[in-house]
């Protein structure tokens, strides 16, 4: 064994081998990969080797397209086979609204050039001949999906990395892993010792244990996963071309031909975790006992819509482990805190996912940057609420779900609630319909009196539509109450702490008492956050950003935080608030203080401490409605009190709470984007339209001259409004934009802007056709709505009422 690597990969099951392989096509040769076992020996040599395009995240779905793709270059490289069939694929709907589910994954599809198409339940039937046509309603064609040789796959990354300078030490367990003071790991194995500049975690259904070595408790758990083997199957034999890959969702099975028989695996709805807290060291190429019972109401669907599979016999059935992350996607990325320490886990497609993996995390490490919109597997996505039992129970929801429904409106029910604020139970009193972020419960709309908080979930407009326009109709005309726990917060201290923010965010920083909107880039140019940042003393900051990225945000801050001058810390359990808005939001904070708020003794982006009755708090004017408002912080102890001040004195000028449903439609209206929607690291701030949020003229900030480029040169694309002609269905993301026939952009977010009265949506097209109004259209629900889109914000463009 070596003693010095730059990267030691631990893991060969085909993620760790696909990250090896990457990381040696990205030029870095001094790499090697640690196994304890033969290579594949975890849940890789088992694996059915199904591949698919489909993810519901666009982005991951692009990741797919490319490792299918990827199959011929490591054939090429390394002279082995991956025993690739691409035979097309075909995912049957037996219910309307499985339809509208696959339209709308068709419509997202679009924009990346997926070439899926619907087909009729009789060409279904001739393209899959075992299947019986009475059962479904229609049916979405995929060309390229496909099966693969697990094992051969995995070697295939193997040798491909090998020839082009890797090392592989198999039957070599990594037992621990030390952080080295002068930085990289000292990586300890029961063959000796080596020390490497970068480790990755590709430990798979030991990836939990890896993580352990170095303080880490990943959010992942395995499942038990079982397929049989039929013998053979007269129909099947006698096709002359191999059967497609097969998902029938109302079995929750997938099918594919395994010699001259069929291949059906589930997921069933009591799936059974494997190993909740260790997984044994010396479980290697092993199998767990089948156990029919539990997938018996899945096969009983699966004889009935497949007779020739009931009539074949079963010849083998397969029950192993695999891993999960509580969403479903992989964990990938670099691990806050934790210098040089990547994490490539919790994969559960490794054969459509693996390569796509591999390419991001060796991007990251090697050009400092995933390459491209890897949020949906960002390890930084789950905080530290992410524990053991929370993961167990989303990972067996996950699982049971996997060929389930997921409407855009839903709620998943386990693990919640789970982080709570101190309203909560005041909020429940009032009919609140929580959904859940970061962990955290926050009200998405307010059911009315004598009705149930419970909202259909639907591909259409829901039940809330009409109590979330009464929501708005009272921020626009009145005072909205609306907590906003939802937001990050930082306090950034210190001698060094003002430099410290404006090399890392684009825009100045706030004078005293005030507070500016700051967009931060990466070297690239490319937006990776958008901040709110209030100065409240020479050395002491707030910066205020979205609540989902604090994991994210804060790995950034951190690596960038210099040894001394500078702190910083994230206040999710100290500060709390709540945000009043409305023209009469200013008459009601007014009653509660001493300081004189008018608008000219407190204007727009003021930012102040002052009481609010008894409450020492932090008064900010602004809000993310675009009308007068603000947003009151203060400690966790004072949140209920606060809570039942602002109603109590806003009684008399009609205050009403609103969620985050009412808040999205009034955003909308004002054409203002929100993060990872709007802003994500693919755009620019110009094609974002906060150009006017980066302060060229200033220092040295990180992106500078990757944004005055992209400024001088002009952007590629701009974030555009579009009123939709839309039927009882808004967009809600991910829809293709349309023009002359052709897919020209895509809908980054929309919904009913219930103040003007439209359908909105927001999202990107290329530059050249943001001048032009008409002839555009966005796909809902497989219907091409016509579109028009609006120069300008459809209230209020002057930004008056916020400045009132
Ligand atoms: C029954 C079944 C059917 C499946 N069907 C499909 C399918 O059709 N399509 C699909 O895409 N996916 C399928 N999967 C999932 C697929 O198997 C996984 O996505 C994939 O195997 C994950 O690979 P991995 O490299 O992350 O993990 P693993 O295969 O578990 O590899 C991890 C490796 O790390 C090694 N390791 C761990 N810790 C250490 C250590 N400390 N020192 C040294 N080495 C270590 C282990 O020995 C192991 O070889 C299926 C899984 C099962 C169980």
């Amino acid at each position: 064994m070596k003693s010095h690597a730059q990267v030691a990969v631990i893991g060969g099951g085909v993620v760790g081998c696909s990250v090896l392989y990457h990381l040696t096509k990205a030029g870095w040769r001094d790499v090697v990969l640690i196994e304890r076992d033969e290579l594949t020996s975890g849940s890789t040599w088992h694996a059915a080797g199904g591949m698919h395009t489909i993810n519901l995240d666009p982005n991951v779905a692009k990741l797919q397209q490319y490792t299918i793709n990827l199959y011929k270059e490591i054939e090429e490289l390394s002279g082995q086979s991956c025993g690739v069939h691409i035979t097309g694929g075909i995912m049957l709907a037996g219910t309307k609204e499985r339809l509208d589910w696959l339209k709308l994954v068709r419509g997202r599809g679009r924009y990346l050039g997926m070439q899926t198409e619907f087909v009729s339940v009789d060409e279904a039937a001739r393209l899959f001949p075992i299947m019986d046509k009475r059962y479904f309603v229609g049916a979405l064609y995929d060309p390229i999906e496909g099966h693969g040789d697990p094992s051969g796959v995995t070697h295939a990354y193997a040798k491909a990395a090998r020839v082009q300078g890797a090392e592989i030490y198999r039957f070599t367990r990594v037992t621990d892993l030390k952080p080295r003071p002068e930085g990289g790991w000292e990586v300890i194995t029961d063959q000796g010792s080596l020390v490497a500049e970068h480790v990755v975690n590709a430990g798979g259904l030991w990836a939990r244990e890896v993580g352990r070595m170095v303080g880490l408790e990943l959010p992942i758990l395995a499942m038990e996963h079982q397929y049989l083997i039929t013998e053979e199957i007269p129909e099947v034999a006698a096709s002359e071309k191999e059967m497609l890959h097969a998902i029938d969702f109302e079995g929750e099975i997938y099918m594919r031909q395994e010699g001259k028989g069929m291949l059906m695996g589930t997921y069933e709805r009591a799936g059974v975790p494997w190993s909740e807290r260790t997984t044994p060291w010396n479980f290697s190429h092993e199998l767990l006992p089948p156990d029919l019972d539990r997938i018996a109401p899945s096969l009983e669907v699966g004889f009935k819509h497949y007779p020739a599979i009931e009539r074949a016999g079963i010849k083998k059935v397969i029950n192993g482990p695999f891993t999960f992350a509580p969403d479903g996607n992989p964990l990938v990325g670099p691990v806050r805190g934790l210098r040089n320490f990547w994490v490539a886990c919790g994969v559960m497609a490794g054969f459509s996912q693996g390569g796509g993996v591999g390419l991001t995390l060796s991007s990251w490490m090697v050009h400092g940057d995933p390459g491209s919109d890897v949020w949906a597997m960002d390890v930084a996505r789950f905080g530290d609420w992410a524990t053991v039992a929370y993961t167990n129970a989303k990972v067996r929801e996950n699982y049971s779900r996997r060929f389930r429904i997921r409407f855009p409106n839903e709620e998943l029910p386990a693990a919640r609630p789970l982080r709570t604020t101190p309203a909560y139970d005041a909020l429940a009193g009032e009919r609140a319909v929580f959904g859940v972020s970061y962990g955290l419960e926050h009200a998405l709309w307010f059911a009315p009196e004598g009705t149930e908080p419970v909202e259909e979930v639907t591909f259409r407009r829901s039940n809330a539509h009409e109590p979330v326009a009464a929501e708005c109709a009272v921020v626009r005309n009145g005072v909205g109450l609306m907590e906003i726990a939802t937001y990050a917060r930082y306090e950034v201290t210190g001698p060094g702490a003002e430099a410290w923010i404006s090399h890392l965010l684009a825009n100045r920083t706030p004078e005293q008492g005030r507070l500016v909107l700051s967009p931060m880039l990466n070297p690239a140019g490319k937006l990776i956050g958008d901040f709110t940042v209030a100065k409240l003393g020479a050395e002491r900051f707030y910066i205020f950003g979205s609540g989902i990225a604090e994991d994210y945000h804060m790995r950034w801050f951190e690596a960038h935080l210099p040894e001394t001058g500078v702190a910083i810390r994230p206040l999710r359990a100290e500060l709390l608030g709540f945000s009043i808005a409305g023209p009469r939001s200013r008459a009601l904070l007014q009653c509660l203080v001493r300081e004189d708020v008018s608008n000219k003794a407190f204007p727009f982006l003021s930012f102040r401490e002052m009481d609010v009755g008894m409450i020492p708090a932090k008064v900010g004017r602004i809000t993310f409605t675009g009308d007068l408002g603000y947003e009151i912080w203060v400690g966790v102890d004072y949140h209920r009190a606060l809570y039942a001040l602002l109603r109590e004195a806003g009684a008399d000028l009609g205050i009403r709470l609103f969620g985050a449903r009412a808040l999205n439609s009034l955003r909308l209206e004002k054409g203002f984007g929100s993060w990872a929607r709007e802003y994500r690291p693919i755009y620019g701030p110009y094609e974002a339209g906060l150009g006017r949020f980066v302060d060229l003229k200033k220092n040295d900030f990180i992106g500078r001259d990757a944004a005055a480029r992209e400024k001088q040169d002009g952007p590629q694309r701009r974030l555009v409004t579009f009123v939709v002609d839309a039927a009882d269905a808004d967009a809600i993301g991910d829809e293709p934009v349309w023009r002359d026939g052709k897919v020209v952009g895509w809908i980054t977010s929309g919904g009913y802007a219930h103040y003007v009265g439209r359908s909105v949506a927001l999202g990107y097209v290329p530059a050249a056709l943001a001048g032009e109004r008409d002839d555009f259209e966005v796909e809902i629900l497989g219907d091409r709505r016509r579109a028009q889109l609006a120069p300008q914000p459809l209230l209020d463009p002057q930004g008056l009422r916020m400045r009132s």
